[in-house]
């Protein structure tokens, strides 16, 4: 590292963060970026980071940033050896399922996902058996073994789309119990659901929603749909990630609290320097299991493939394809 300047050799980098990133923490991530940026190039790698990753990983190190829709959807179309999910493990599996030809890592394999985690195929199966003849919508956040067992994905930025797009009156939506409810409630389609949530945005009250807007006059709120249907009730809208990113660019408020992972306000108040973000903290222990050491040192050891038994793989991507297809 540079030691005669404090930002370290990388000033036009740092640039872009330093409204959210301090001097003294970038001494520390510089030497870190510099390795990785070497690194993609002799591995021709590129690292995909979500919109909950830090500000030093998704504005300083990543080739390109989204929600789940849209890493999963530009996964398909990477070129390059190597893919770096900067994110947790279900969107590493979707990036191989979508691209099986590429070596895809995972920087920690303990990055899973409390939905992820709170259902199995055998359990999707008994949905099945119970309420036959019913679609089966499972949301991206879970693993390929339950994606095989269904009938098509969704996103929280697709949800809406798919569950519509099948035409019937009742679906089994899984894992999340609040997203299935908020949807239900948008269409007015019957929702089968599963008690998964996202330990995240459950934490989230309407009790807080209200004290943030007494605290923040004006302040425009807007919800993750994984939070429970009375926070989002109590939001001025809701919608995805990318929702979220889009109503802040499209500069309907100066003010605004964003109800989901905290990184992701950072990330936001760097492209958007003439907004107010107000910043009630929920973070993410799996997507922070990410960091800039994990990220080389996974480049440099190549390590952790994500590899997806063929039996499996082959009908999980099929519920992923057809929900891209939409
Ligand atoms: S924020 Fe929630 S849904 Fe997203 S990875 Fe973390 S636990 Fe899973």
């Amino acid at each position: 590292m540079d030691m005669l300047s404090p930002l370290g050799p990388l000033p036009e980098l740092y640039e872009r963060v330093r409204r959210v990133v301090p001097p003294a923490e970038w001494a520390m991530f510089a030497e870190d970026i510099e390795a990785i940026l070497e690194l993609k190039r002799t591995r021709n790698a590129v690292i995909l980071a979500h919109n909950y990753q830090t500000p030093e990983i998704f504005h300083c190190v990543s080739d390109i940033v989204g929600d789940s829709l849209a890493l999963a959807r530009e996964a398909q179309h990477v070129e390059a050896d190597v893919i770096v999910m900067a994110g947790v493990h279900f969107m590493a599996e979707t990036a191989k399922l979508l691209n099986p030809s590429k070596t895809v890592l995972m920087p920690d394999m303990a990055a899973g996902c409390s939905l992820a985690d709170s259902i199995t195929a055998a359990d999707v199966r008994l949905l099945r058996q119970r309420y036959p003849g019913v679609p089966v919508v499972t949301y991206v956040n879970t693993s390929a073994a339950v994606k095989a067992e269904s009938d098509m994905c969704c996103t929280s930025g697709n949800a809406k789309r798919v569950v519509e797009s099948l035409g019937t009156d009742s679906v089994i939506m899984i894992p999340d119990e609040y997203l299935a409810q908020n949807i239900a409630n948008e269409t007015g389609i019957r929702m089968i659901t599963w008690a998964g949530h996202c330990e995240v945005h459950e934490r989230f009250t309407p009790e807080e929603i209200r004290r943030l807007r007494a605290e923040n006059p004006g302040v425009v709120v807007l919800a993750h749909p994984e939070c429970p249907p009375e926070v989002v009730a109590e939001a001025d809208y809701a919608g995805s990630t990318a929702g979220m990113s889009d109503y802040v660019a499209s500069g309907k408020a100066s003010r605004v609290v964003l109800i989901t992972e905290c990184s992701m306000s950072d990330n936001l108040a760097v492209q958007h320097p003439n907004v107010e973000f107000v910043r009630p903290c929920n973070l993410c222990p799996h997507m922070k299991r990410i960091t800039l050491p994990a990220l080389r040192h996974s480049l440099e050891t190549m390590s952790h493939e994500v590899t997806i038994e063929p039996h499996l793989a082959d009908r999980a991507r099929r519920a992923v394809d057809r929900m891209l297809a939409i």
